[in-house]
């Protein structure tokens, strides 16, 4: 018999084997020589006809593991979606030789020991309302609420549910970093162990979880992008939290949107699926408006209080001091916060210490030699870093080019910067930067949030690491020092990302014990983006975000890919841009724009061109994509990589 199997690499193509003595179902997962080695593979078809050259004979089965008629409808799609070669979509799911060969250890389960909470009647509206739309309904529901108004809390309820019915339940969250509160908050509020899946677990957790989803534990796993292709055979539920969150774009390998392959997953298996947040995407209000979602509100927060008054401060009439970021304003109300014995966060969307490293002789600037990108001076680990590519150089003072002794100075902060001007001016009180090249591990994240929250950190400077998901009773104030970085004459997803960040920000102040305050530094008040800001007037900001997108047909309105390619000649790369877009004039329904030069036109010693197709319909759009891909010979030497629904234009 023959076989047409699929191999966990990136082909985007079936391969076909041979195997006499018995038969083969089609999802069964098998070991199959590939070249000169063993890999693993999944049957496509069976009864395939004999092709005309030698062919290999299947080497085992892996008894016991099968795709379902599901589980192959989805990965299909997702290769047809992401353009990703179908082999690639395969490893995505985890198949590998190490999973697959697994010895069960087993061991008693922890008794669970509930302790409900009480929620207040909006939450408990909300709650009511989510199970009765569950009742009748497989669309998705999102769980809109003001920062601090106790969407967990009404999730969890949910959970509890899904629980009692002995269901595994998928919460995905958008940073690993986020994890840890969670699951402390978790383990009070149920008892039980929770599942952590994530890329740098070990590989022994991995395949306990992997295979507890495949056998359909009742679990809970709480997970990073990936764990959506977990093999779950009994989900009940899947929570997507923050799901605004651009960090469900996965950008390197195979790029894909975990949030949207979700909802589309849970589709799939008729699985109940809900979608939080406190500045939901244009694409799911998108989504609400045309019906396709349920939505379900919290306006208040949980405590009561009402939500922080946010006050601009116009830098252009408050003029900063030389080489200080903090206005007079900010500042007293920073020390009046500390007086009353509370905390500070002071947020600046920016790591390290000063973005530009400049010569005041020459008019030398430090730059990556591998990037088209300025280094980053850091100085607490007394380096030079690109931010694009990883690099490090040591930090000098004196100029490289004209010699000149002392004569590079550090053009704008950071948030390094920050903190050094907060310590100059509170030197008894205890500042701390949170940014994610310092505090780069769930247990660094844990360490820091537990003595902020044990108040040993009076203020924490912090990018936008910190911008979601935290909860600190005793935080009053929150000072945004440049709201201008990102929301002017960005791309449209920049400025949504931008304007979302700083909502969120504005909402760690005050949830709890006092009302807090939150301070904006920008030098264009009058601007309607920062007015929605300060009055907290989100509609309009959607409404006028939408109309500009359905304007130029953007998502959610139209569809676009990316297309980048690189190399290490510029001449070769240009060439293959222009010979690339030369099909455009076999379509009028799709738009090629481009090629030109990439932002960051140098990456890693690569040079970068783009092209940006449009189109009305997605699938319209594939077809052309691929084709258009197709039509060129691409040399080794040049990359072309597809990007579906990007999210950085850079
Ligand atoms: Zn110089
Ligand atoms: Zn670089």
């Amino acid at each position: 018999m023959y076989y047409d199997i699929i191999i966990a690499r990136p082909f985007d193509k079936v391969f076909t084997y041979e195997l006499d003595d018995q038969s083969l179902e089609i999802g069964q997962i098998v070991i199959v020589p590939f070249g000169k080695a063993m890999e693993v593979g999944m049957v496509m078809a069976s009864d395939v006809k004999k092709p005309d050259y030698n062919i290999k004979k299947i080497e085992s089965i892996i008894s016991g593991i099968k795709f379902n008629e599901i589980n192959i409808k989805f990965l299909k799609w997702v290769s047809d979606y992401t353009l990703a070669p179908i082999g690639s979509v395969l490893k995505l799911f985890t198949i590998n030789k190490d999973i697959i060969s697994y010895q069960r250890e087993t061991k008693d389960l922890p008794e669970p020991s509930f302790k409900s909470t009480i929620l207040n009647d909006e939450q408990d509206k909300a709650k009511v309302d989510m199970i009765k739309i569950q009742k009748y309904s497989h669309k998705p529901i999102v769980l809109e609420g003001v920062t601090g108004s106790g969407k967990t809390e009404v999730y969890f309820d949910l959970i509890e549910r899904e629980i009692n019915e002995s269901k595994q339940i998928l919460i995905m969250v958008p940073e690993i970093s986020l994890t840890p509160q969670l699951e402390n908050r978790f383990k009070e509020r149920f008892g039980i162990e929770i599942n952590i899946w994530h890329s740098k677990i070990t590989p022994k957790r991995r395949k306990e979880i992997w295979h507890k989803c495949y056998e359909g534990e009742p679990l809970v796993v709480i997970g990073a992008r990936s764990s959506l292709f977990l093999p779950f055979k009994n989900l009940g539920l899947t929570v997507i939290d923050e799901e605004h969150d651009s960090s469900y774009k996965q950008e390197d390998s195979i790029r894909y949107q975990a949030r949207d392959l979700a909802v589309v997953k849970a589709n799939y298996e008729k699985n109940k699926l809900i979608l939080t947040s406190a500045t939901p995407s244009l694409e799911t209000i998108n989504n609400i408006n045309n019906k396709k979602y349920h939505h379900v509100f919290l306006s208040k927060q949980y405590s009561g209080l009402p939500l922080p008054q946010i006050s601009l401060v116009d830098l252009s009439k408050n003029k900063l001091e030389k080489n200080q970021w903090i206005s007079s304003f900010l500042k007293n109300e920073i020390e009046n916060c500390l007086l009353n014995k509370e905390q500070a966060l002071i947020f600046l969307n920016r790591r390290g210490y000063s973005p530009l490293s400049l010569c005041v002789e020459c008019g030398y600037r430090h730059q990556c030699a591998q990037c088209s990108s300025w280094l980053v001076m850091h100085q607490q680990k007394k380096r030079l870093l690109c931010h694009q590519c990883g690099s490090i150089e040591e930090m000098s003072f004196n100029c490289p080019k004209c010699l000149a002794k002392d004569s590079i100075k550090f053009i704008g902060p950071g948030v390094e910067r920050i903190a050094e001007e907060l310590t100059q001016s509170f030197p008894d009180k205890v500042v701390n930067v949170m940014s994610s090249d310092l505090i780069n591990s769930p247990k660094k994240i844990k360490e820091l949030i537990d003595k902020f929250s044990n108040k040993e950190i009076d203020i924490i400077v912090a990018t936008q690491i910190m911008a979601k998901g935290y909860d600190f009773p005793n935080l009053s104030l929150v000072g945004v020092i440049d709201a201008d970085a990102g929301l002017f004459g960005g791309d449209m997803r920049a400025i949504e990302k931008t304007y979302n960040m700083l909502q969120q920000v504005s909402g760690r102040a005050g949830r709890s014990q006092q009302t807090g305050k939150v301070i904006i530094q920008t030098y264009y008040p009058e601007q309607p983006i920062i007015q929605s800001l300060q009055q907290r007037d989100r509609t309009t900001f959607i409404h006028q975000a939408l109309m500009e997108r359905e304007q130029f047909n953007i998502p959610p309105f139209g569809f676009m890919t990316s297309i980048i390619i690189s190399g290490s000649s510029k001449a070769n790369v240009e060439k293959i841009s222009q010979q690339l877009v030369y099909f455009r004039k076999y379509s009028e329904e799709c738009s090629v724009l481009g090629p030109v030069e990439a932002p960051i036109n140098l990456l890693k010693g690569q040079f970068r061109y783009r092209i940006l197709l449009k189109g009305k319909s997605r699938k319209n759009l594939n077809i052309f994509t691929k084709k258009m891909v197709n039509s060129v010979k691409i040399p080794s030497a040049v990359k072309v990589i597809i990007d579906v629904d990007p999210y950085t234009f850079l």
